[in-house]
């Protein structure tokens, strides 16, 4: 049995999204800014998808830019709001301590050149409150920018609340929706959101291809300089096979939502409570507020590279928070940030889930999870040190 339980990293494309992107790979490969009618095929195409990924974010299709991808969304909308905000003397910007690389090492950048930003607390409840964005703002504050779910621990941040919030103070709220969009019902104008990231591979659609929603009006800085493609907004030729998968993702995604959430959170539920009888092991993020797929654990006295290799030997996919993908041995920094100790946290598994999983996958997870972490144990000197006394539990 091959159980794929990595669906925060990347989805299985869809036989949706891959019918809905093969004319555009064959037949109609004209360049959209072309005059002839293959061209004008393609630009059909394009402004096609562009009112039906609009039709489901509750926006208008002019207010849609196609990008490569969650990161280069994330990056023209935090770089955009911090040109627009220096030129009125405003170098504020409010984040959490746990987003995604792509707004950190944004946010990074933007500190080096004289912005200051706030990272809010998530310790308490492994989650923000629309509060703590209260208590943050200031006088110049051009930028709150919060994720609208996280990646490696589930937790759903209140984002109705924030929007509301911002708009009360006037401060333009960018979101990376990117592990939301698909599974959660989002309405961009009901939710007070001024810009959303969101990324195609992340909901069964083509890699290499997202969205960024920024409401009408809103003043875009160009990360890609070039041709006047997206309204002058984002240069290159449009990757137009890419983004009629996106589409067709998308609204499959949309049209499913409640019953995909329903069978998945049946299974993420199944799954943490089997998980949650390992001793001395925990759950990490919101319990509450959490996406559909997501499950997190930390469990003492392992490492979660090796638990990882182990897993995919038992022909299980998944992922752990500690993976050095920069090749660094530092742990997760969202689990550092809700509160993890280092040892701790570099036990970490996440398991994410999504539609094509299956009980039996779960069944499978809960028999083979247990029986490496034991054994994984057993060859442990930090567990023999805590078994014999040498070293106090945390967990
Ligand atoms: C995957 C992900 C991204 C990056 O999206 P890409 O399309 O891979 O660039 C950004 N933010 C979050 C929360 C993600 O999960």
């Amino acid at each position: 049995m091959y159980v794929y339980a990595d669906n925060a990293a990347t989805t299985k494309m869809s036989t949706v999204a891959l019918n809905a992107m093969m004319p555009y790979m064959t037949e109609i490969y004209g360049n959209p800014s072309s005059l002839h009618s293959v061209g004008q095929e393609a630009k059909e195409a394009l402004e096609n998808a562009r009112a039906r990924v609009a039709a489901c974010l509750g926006c208008e299709p002019r207010e849609i830019i196609f990008t490569s991808g969650g990161s280069e969304a994330d990056n023209q909308a935090i770089m955009s709001a911090a040109r627009y905000g220096a030129l009125k003397g405003k170098k504020h910007i409010i984040t959490t301590a746990f987003e995604h690389h792509a707004v950190l090492h944004t946010l990074n950048r933007l500190e080096k050149e004289g912005f200051s930003v706030t990272y809010l607390d998530v310790k308490e409840g492994h989650n923000i409150t629309a509060q703590q964005v209260k208590d943050a703002i200031r006088e110049d504050t051009c930028l709150v920018t919060t994720m609208f779910a996280n990646n490696e621990i589930g937790s759903i941040l209140p984002i109705a609340e924030i929007g509301a919030v911002c708009k009360e103070a006037d401060v333009p709220f960018h979101t990376d929706a990117v592990q939301a969009v698909g599974h959660l019902h989002i309405n961009v104008k009901e939710l007070n959101i001024d810009m959303l990231s969101l990324s195609a591979h992340k909901f069964h659609g083509p890699k290499g291809v997202g969205v960024l929603y920024a409401r009408r009006g809103f003043p875009l800085t160009n990360v890609i300089e070039g041709g006047a493609q997206e309204r002058g907004k984002r240069a290159g030729t449009e990757n137009i096979a890419g983004i009629c998968g996106l589409a067709a993702a998308l609204e499959d995604a949309c049209a499913h939502i409640d019953e995909n959430a329903a069978k998945v959170s049946a299974l993420r539920d199944k799954l943490i409570a089997g998980l949650s009888k390992i001793p001395h092991s925990a759950l990490n993020g919101d319990p509450v507020n959490r996406l559909p797929g997501n499950v997190s654990f930390c469990f003492e006295g392992i490492e979660g590279e090796s638990l990882l290799l182990m897993l995919d030997m038992n022909g299980i996919a998944a992922s752990s928070g500690s993976a050095c993908t920069s090749g660094s041995l530092d742990p997760s920094h969202v689990l550092l940030a809700i509160g993890r100790v280092h040892d701790v946290a570099h036990g970490s598994l996440r398991l994410s889930l999504c539609e094509y999983n299956t009980e039996e996958e779960i069944d499978h997870i809960l028999k083979v999870v247990p029986e490496v972490v034991s054994h994984l144990r057993n060859m442990s000197p930090v567990w023999r040190d805590l078994q014999n006394g040498k070293r106090q539990y945390i967990l």
